[in-house]
Formats: structure tokens, C-alpha cells, sequence
């Protein structure tokens, strides 16, 4: 029997989506309005904590929008899309309607709402600088990745979770037909401020499409299955196996050739300039899927991440890693 009710994570969502918020923060976002008992850092991120728990649960509350919007929604299916003046905020007020129900059903936890994760994840790095010593956290979990069923094993090409770690919860998340798998393309969030701290941090796939862009929308049904699941998982208990202080790359001079220290995709215009390259057919046969983007050509962020990482993978069981 579900306890969050399709129709609640809809008003909820769509409530907390009236407009948008960029950072740097314009206009704090009525958070107040929708959980009590939260407290404030010095920065501005919330905090709330319930019961005795070492799982810090993480959402941001600006969005990547410049100037403040009113967001005008359109509803088809189960979906929420904008008529297309603006963007939506799915990214993040999904993560933020998930922690909103988990509060609501008291699931323990440290609930740490973040400002301007879209301009460099300022609150969270001013989170494990100045509070984090204030909590024994053990876990960190991030809602604020696009698509369905992504548990996210390495942020930036850094492991941020072990593989037993992410196992575990995608067998606890999994239900019917909605299943889960480890990803190794996680590209950036609050969550991979916390990877030197803490041992296991992964950001998990909130149903989202489109982010950043006018064509942004959100699946509701998805979310609403993950409200719900995340209310049954026994997050004090998975387990604990990745050493923070042990940093595991995965091929990350590669990386970074196709992304920024901030997880935006280069240009083909950058590759081109790149010393390491030397054989510029080579690297354009191979990424054909920039030469779409640089053609005008459309193709989503979920492919054409997909489509690099594809790239890298093969790169690495070719040794690539050594270079
Ligand atoms: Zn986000």
C-alpha cells in the first residue's frame, strides 16, 4: 500500500516549482512554508535532523535559471513540463519533494537542503569546511540525478560509493518494474563534496529530463514511486566498505578531456586545442556525437553522456587508465 499518494507528490511538485530560483541566491526559496524546525548554517543551508542517524539525505534548493521566472506548467501523463518560456526546477525540487515526504513519514536521517549547487556547490563545500565535524555522517545521499534508475558509483570520474554499497540499495529501492543499476557517469553534485569525509555517497536518479533547458519536465509517476521507497530502505544499515581517504579514478585525464573541473562537456572547439590529441580524425570518428551537437543537430544530455562514458569505458578496459 503506498503511503505518498500520486496526487500529493503532484501538488507538492508542482507548488515548489512556481518559480525559479538561480543562484546566486536572489530570494530564498519559502522552504519554511512546506517542514518546520528547520536551522540555518551561516551560509544558508537548511538543516534538519530526525532521530539518531548517521545518513545525511541531500537536495539543493537553486536552480540553473539566471534571472527569477514564474514557471507556467504543463501537465500531460503523469508529466510536468513548462510551455516552454522557461525551465522547470525539476532539478532539484524533485529532490526536494522526495526529502519533503521522508520528513513528513519521520524516516531518521540529516536532512541538509543546500543553496547554489548550480554555481559550484558553494553551500555543500561550505557544509564539510565548517559543519560536518558537528555530525557523524556515514552516508550521504544525494536526489538529484536525471532519469530513472541511476545509483551513482562515481561522480567526476572519482568513486564517491563502493559497489557493494550500491548494490544493496538498489536491491532495497527496486519494486516491480522499477529497477535500479550501479552508474559510473554521475557528472556533479552536492554529494561529491563529501567524498574525502565520508565512505559511501551516491546521488540517485529522481526522474528528471531535460535539465537546464526550456524542454526540462518531470516524471511524476517515477518520483512518486521513489517517495516511496525511500521510506522502506534501511539506510543505517548498508553497507560500509569505501576508505574516503583512498581516491579511486576512474580515468579521469581522459575525463577530462570531454568535461570541465565543474562536469560541463567540453566543446569540440576545446578538443580540437587539446596537446593530446594528436590525431584529430581519430578523435572525431570517435566522437561523432559532438559533431551532432556542433551540427545543431538535437540530441538529449542523458545520450550523449552516455555515448562519452561509453567511449571511456572501452578506453579503460583497453589500459587507457595509464596513460
Ligand atoms: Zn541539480
Amino acid at each position: 500500500m503506498e503511503k505518498v499518494k500520486i496526487s500529493e507528490v503532484m501538488r507538492i511538485f508542482t507548488k515548489s516549482t512556481e518559480r525559479t530560483y538561480p543562484a546566486p541566491y536572489d530570494k530564498d526559496f519559502p522552504i519554511g512554508e512546506y517542514i518546520e524546525g528547520l536551522e540555518k548554517d551561516e551560509y544558508g543551508n537548511y538543516v534538519l535532523r530526525i532521530g539518531d542517524s548517521k545518513t545525511a539525505f541531500t537536495c539543493h534548493l537553486d536552480t540553473a535559471d539566471s534571472t527569477p521566472k514564474k514557471v507556467y506548467h504543463v501537465i500531460k501523463d503523469n508529466k510536468v513540463y513548462t510551455d516552454g518560456s522557461s525551465i522547470l526546477g525539476a532539478d532539484d525540487k524533485a529532490g526536494f519533494t522526495i526529502m519533503y515526504f521522508m520528513i513528513k513519514n519521520k524516516v531518521p536521517g540529516i536532512y541538509l537542503f543546500f543553496l547554489e549547487e548550480e554555481v559550484g556547490m558553494k553551500g555543500s563545500e561550505y557544509f564539510v569546511k565548517n559543519e560536518i565535524s558537528k555530525y557523524d555522517i556515514q552516508r550521504v545521499i544525494s536526489f538529484d540525478r536525471r532519469d530513472y534508475g541511476s545509483v551513482i558509483t562515481y561522480q567526476l570520474g572519482s568513486r564517491c560509493c563502493s559497489d557493494k554499497f550500491a548494490d544493496e540499495l538498489s536491491r532495497q529501492l527496486e519494486f516491480g518494474k522499477l529497477t535500479f543499476f550501479k552508474d559510473s557517469g554521475g557528472i556533479y553534485t552536492d554529494s561529491y563534496k563529501f567524498i574525502e569525509y565520508v565512505p559511501e555517497c551516491t546521488n540517485i536518479s529522481v526522474g528528471y529530463f531535460n535539465a537546464h533547458t526550456c524542454g526540462e519536465y518531470q516524471d511524476i509517476e517515477y518520483l512518486t514511486f521513489i517517495c516511496n521507497r525511500v521510506l522502506s530502505v534501511d539506510w543505517e544499515n548498508l553497507p560500509s566498505e569505501r576508505n574516503p581517504s583512498e581516491k579511486e579514478d576512474l580515468f579521469m585525464q581522459r575525463y577530462n578531456s570531454f568535461y570541465d573541473e565543474k562536469g560541463r562537456r567540453r566543446t569540440v572547439d576545446f578538443l580540437k586545442e587539446e596537446d593530446f590529441l594528436e590525431d584529430e580524425d581519430d578523435i572525431f570518428s570517435e566522437l561523432e556525437v559532438y559533431r551532432y551537437v556542433d551540427n545543431n543537430y538535437k540530441i538529449d544530455d542523458d545520450t550523449l553522456d552516455r555515448s562519452i562514458f561509453k567511449i571511456l569505458e572501452e578506453e579503460k578496459l583497453e589500459g587507457f587508465e595509464n596513460i
